[in-house]
């Protein structure tokens, strides 16, 4: 089971999201609401994985996946997307993003590409 830091800046997203982890017996070690924050709780918490939302203000997740992956080059992370965002998708990926979720969240699929991501 994995130590996993939720980051979007909409606490529905989040609560859904941990409830989902939660529920596959992930521990949610912290939750973030921009990429700044993201950046800091990284560094303070050292989590497994990352769920990173790509709109959000003050610094978007694309950002944050940069300066995360500058810092830790190991670091894993999930961008969650909405659709229409496939541009900001592949932007992300190449900042480092291992792969991507799509709002609204289907539980099978988050658990699958949080799997996929951990092995
Ligand atoms: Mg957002």
């Amino acid at each position: 089971m994995a130590r996993i830091l939720i980051v979007d800046d909409a606490k529905f997203m989040r609560i859904t999201l941990s409830n989902i982890l939660k529920k596959a017996n992930h521990e949610v070690v912290g939750e973030g609401e921009n990429g700044k924050d993201a950046i800091e709780l990284y560094r303070q918490l050292n989590p497994d994985l990352v769920t990173m939302d790509i709109t959000m203000p003050e610094m978007s997740g694309i950002e944050a996946v940069r300066e995360i992956k500058k810092e830790f080059p190991q670091a894993k992370v999930i961008m969650c997307s909405a659709m229409g965002q496939q541009k900001m998708v592949v932007e992300a990926i190449e900042a480092g993003a291992k792969d991507f979720i799509v709002k609204p969240f289907d539980e099978a699929r988050v658990l699958d590409a949080i799997n996929r991501v951990l092995n």
